[in-house]
C-alpha cells in the first residue's frame, strides 16, 4: 500500500473510532476541535487522491447528495409490526398462548419501545449498503443517502460481524435537538414542528441530505435478521450489535418470568421521564431464537413479541380561559390556561391549542373539563373534552376576530391554519419581536443588549424599530431600571459595532418572513446589494437557486411596506452594511452562470475546495455526478476510469485545470 493510502486509512479508522465514542457511547476522548482538524486532514488527502475514494469514509457524513424520488426497494426480510397490549392481563394472556406452543422454559428480553421512524439497514462485508424505511413492511423507500449522515449509524463495522445481514431500528430525534430546531423555526417565523417522531420520519424524506446532516437524529437498533447468523438469543444479538458499533440502549434486561417483566415495566414507566428521547412503551420478546422460530408469525406480527404501551400520561383538569399570543410575524397562537395539575412530574398550567381549527374540531369551551397529555411537545396538548362534565350554560368558543394587543381585525390567508394580525407597523409584540430578532446572535449579535431590554425600550417609547437603536444615547438609558453606567456604555458600543456585520447577516436580521440564514446568504450573493434586491421582480427571485414562490412573495411584500423602506434608508445613512464588501465582490462574477460543472481528479495549483469555491463565486454550479446536463468537466490528474468513460459516452467536454483557469480569466462578464 502507498504511504498516502496508509495515512488515509489510518485517519478514517481513527475518526470512525471517535465518532463511535461520541455518538454511540457518549464518551468522547478528544475535543471537537481536535476532531475537526483530523477530519479536515482526511478531507484534504481525499481531495488530492480521489483514487482512494470510499463512499463510507467518515468524511461522507456531511451529506450533499440530493434525491428527487426515493426508489422503492423490497425488503430482504419482511418488516413486521408488533401486537399491542395495554395491561398486565394482556401480557399474561399472551404468556398463556405461548405456553400452548412452547413446553420448555421461556425467558424474555425486555426493551424500551423507542418512538420514531422504523428503519432497516443492510450491511455487507461490514459496510452499510442500504437503508430502507418500513413502508408497508414488504417494501419501503431507499433513504441510504440521508441515513448515512446520521452519526450513530456505523458506515463500517468492527469486530466479528457476519458477512451479510439486516438490522432494524428506530430513527429518533432526542428532545434537546428537537427543541433547538424549533427555536430556529420560530426565529424565522415558521410554525414549530409538532413532535419529535413526525420530525424524525419527515427528515428521512428530505431531498437534500446535507439538510438531514444538520439534524441531530440518532438511530437505536433492536433486531438482526439474516442467513447463518450464529446467534442464539435476542439478548445476545443486542450485545453483539453493540460490539459491531451500533447504538443499542443499555436498558434491555433479561427476565425469567412475567413478574420480572412487570418490574421492568413499572420501573421504566417512571424512569422514562429522564430519558433524552421519547419512548411509548416496552417491547417484550421471547429470548430464545429457536423458540421464536417455533412460534412464527401471524399475518401481521411475530407471535414471539408483544409491545406494552405505557398509559399515555393524561390527566383531566378545568380550562379556565383561552388567551391569545401574538408572535413576531403577527401569527396568533391560542393558549389554554388550565387549573394547575400534576402531570409527568411537572405542574401544568398551560397547554397548546394550535389554531382555530383545532379548537373547533375538539369543540373546546371555557369551563370544560379537558384531557391533557404530555408527549414530546414543548407544552402539553389537549386531547379532548369530558362532555359529561360540561356546564349547562356553556357556549362554543368563538376565535377572536381582533388582535388582543392592537385591536386590528385579524386575517387568515387561504390554506393557512393560523390567524394573523396584519398591523405590521403598529402592533407592539410584532415590533418588539422584530427588534429582538434583529439583535439576536445569528443576526446582528449585539452585545450588551438583550431581549428584555428591547421590550423595555419599546415600552418606554425610546425606539420603534431597529434603526432607532442607533440613535439611543447613554442619558436616555441610564434612568431605565437596572441600567448601570457601565452596562449602558456596553450596549451603545455593541450597537455601534453591529455596523460592521456583513450584508448577508443584515439581510437575515431584517426579519423578512421565510428568509432564514441560508436564504439570506443566497440572496446576498446573488443580488450583492439591497437596491438590486429591492428591484427584483417575483420571476427573477424565483429564478434564484432554491428560492420558491413563498419566499419570493414574502420578499416583495417586505419591500412594498413604506415603513420598511424608510427604515432601510436610515440603516443606510447610519452605515449598516447593505451591500457585499469590496473583497467579497471582487471575488464574484457571473462568468460561469448556467454552467453545471463536475470536478474530478487531482489538481496542481488549486485544491478541490478552492476550485469549488471559485466555480460558485463565479456563478457556476458544482455537481457530483456526470449526466447529460453537465456542461463540462474540470479534469485533473488520475480521473476515475468510470467517470472518464461516462463523459466520453455522453460527449461531454473535458477541460484541464489550466484550460479552466484560462477560461475564467478570459471570459467577459
Ligand atoms: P407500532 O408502530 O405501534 O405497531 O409498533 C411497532 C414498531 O415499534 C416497530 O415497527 C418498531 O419500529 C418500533 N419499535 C420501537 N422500539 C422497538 C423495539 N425495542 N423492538 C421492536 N420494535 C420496536
Ligand atoms: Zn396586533
Amino acid at each position: 500500500m502507498s504511504d498516502v493510502k496508509i495515512q488515509i486509512e489510518s485517519l478514517r479508522k481513527e475518526l470512525r473510532e471517535h465518532n463511535h465514542n461520541y455518538y454511540v457511547l457518549d464518551k468522547p476522548t478528544i475535543s471537537d476541535y481536535e476532531f475537526d482538524i483530523k477530519l479536515k486532514m482526511l478531507q484534504e488527502l481525499e481531495a488530492k487522491h480521489p483514487e482512494f475514494f470510499d463512499p463510507n469514509s467518515p468524511s461522507q457524513r456531511v451529506g450533499g447528495a440530493v434525491t428527487k424520488n426515493f426508489e422503492t426497494v423490497v425488503h430482504n426480510y419482511r418488516m413486521y409490526s408488533l401486537d399491542n397490549s395495554y395491561s398486565k392481563e394482556d401480557l399474561k394472556d399472551w404468556e398463556t398462548r405461548l405456553r400452548k406452543i412452547i413446553e420448555s422454559e421461556i425467558q424474555y428480553t425486555c426493551e424500551l419501545k423507542y418512538d420514531g421512524a422504523s428503519i432497516s439497514l443492510s450491511y455487507e462485508e461490514g459496510k452499510l449498503v442500504k437503508a430502507v424505511t418500513r413502508g408497508d413492511g414488504i417494501q419501503g423507500d431507499d433513504v441510504t443517502a440521508n441515513v448515512k449522515t446520521i452519526k450513530s449509524v456505523p458506515l463500517q463495522l468492527k469486530d466479528d460481524y457476519p458477512d451479510k445481514f439486516d438490522i432494524r431500528g428506530e430513527i429518533i430525534l432526542p428532545f434537546e435537538g428537537f427543541h433547538k430546531m424549533n427555536e430556529e423555526r420560530i426565529e424565522i417565523g415558521e410554525e414549530p414542528y409538532r413532535n419529535p417522531r413526525n420530525t424524525a420520519s419527515g427528515s428521512l424524506k428530505l431531498q437534500d441530505s446535507a439538510e438531514v446532516a444538520k439534524r441531530p437524529l440518532e438511530c437505536l437498533l433492536y433486531n438482526i435478521v439474516g442467513p447463518h447468523l450464529d446467534l442464539k438469543t435476542q439478548f445476545e444479538s443486542l450485545e453483539k450489535a453493540r460490539r459491531w458499533g451500533f447504538k443499542v440502549p443499555e436498558a434491555a434486561r433479561l427476565a425469567d418470568s412475567m413478574d420480572t417483566v412487570f418490574e421492568f415495566i413499572n420501573y421504566w414507566d417512571e424512569a422514562r421521564r429522564d430519558l433524552p428521547y421519547e419512548t411509548d412503551g416496552v417491547v417484550v420478546k421471547v429470548n430464545s431464537l429457536a423458540q421464536q422460530e417455533e412460534l412464527g408469525y401471524t399475518a401481521k406480527s411475530p407471535r414471539w413479541a408483544m409491545a406494552y404501551k405505557f398509559k399515555s400520561e393524561q390527566v383531566s383538569t378545568v380550562l379556565k380561559s383561552i388567551s391569545y399570543q401574538v408572535g413576531r410575524t403577527g401569527a396568533i397562537t391560542p393558549v389554554a390556561n388550565l387549573e394547575p395539575v400534576e402531570l409527568a412530574g411537572t405542574t401544568v398550567k398551560r397547554a397548546s391549542l394550535h389554531n382555530a381549527d383545532q379548537i373547533e374540531k375538539l369543540d373546546i369551551r371555557v369551563s370544560d373539563t379537558v384531557y391533557v397529555e404530555k408527549g414530546g411537545e414543548i407544552i402539553p396538548k389537549i386531547l379532548g373534552v369530558d362532555l359529561t362534565k360540561r356546564p349547562e350554560n356553556s357556549k362554543p368558543t368563538n376565535f377572536i376576530t381582533h388582535c388582543p394587543e392592537c385591536y386590528t381585525e385579524l386575517v387568515r390567508q387561504e390554506g393557512e391554519a393560523q390567524h394573523y394580525c396584519p398591523n405590521y407597523t403598529g402592533c407592539r409584540p410584532q415590533i418588539i419581536g422584530r427588534i429582538q430578532h434583529y439583535i439576536s446572535r445569528k443576526a446582528m449579535d449585539i452585545e450588551g443588549l438583550g431581549g428584555e431590554t428591547v421590550a423595555l425600550l419599546v415600552n418606554e417609547g425610546l425606539i420603534n424599530n431597529y434603526s432607532d437603536l442607533y440613535q439611543i444615547t447613554k442619558d436616555q438609558i441610564i434612568p431605565l431600571e437596572r441600567m448601570a453606567d457601565k452596562s449602558a456604555e456596553n450596549m451603545i458600543k455593541g450597537i455601534e459595532a453591529s455596523k460592521q456585520v456583513p450584508f448577508e447577516r443584515v439581510l437575515y436580521a431584517l426579519g423578512i418572513r421565510y428568509v432564514g440564514e441560508t436564504v439570506a446568504k443566497k440572496l446576498a450573493k446573488h443580488y450583492k446589494n439591497i437596491e438590486a434586491l429591492m428591484q427584483a421582480t417575483e420571476d427573477e427571485l424565483i429564478n434564484v437557486d432554491e428560492i420558491g414562490s413563498k419566499i419570493a412573495s414574502s420578499v416583495l411584500a417586505f419591500f412594498q411596506e413604506e415603513e420598511n423602506l424608510e427604515i432601510i434608508n436610515s440603516l443606510k445613512e447610519i452605515g449598516v452594511q447593505l451591500s457585499l464588501s469590496a473583497e467579497d465582490l471582487a471575488a464574484q462574477t457571473d462568468k460561469l452562470k448556467g454552467d453545471i460543472i463536475v470536478i474530478s481528479g487531482v489538481f496542481e495549483t488549486v485544491s478541490r475546495t478552492e476550485l469549488k469555491k471559485l466555480i460558485e463565486d463565479n456563478g457556476g454550479k458544482v455537481s457530483s455526478s456526470i449526466s447529460s446536463k453537465t456542461s463540462y468537466i474540470v479534469a485533473g490528474a488520475n480521473m476515475g476510469p468510470s467517470k472518464k468513460e461516462k463523459a466520453e459516452k455522453l460527449g461531454i467536454n473535458m477541460l484541464t485545470e489550466q484550460e479552466f483557469l484560462n477560461k475564467l480569466q478570459n471570459t467577459d462578464q
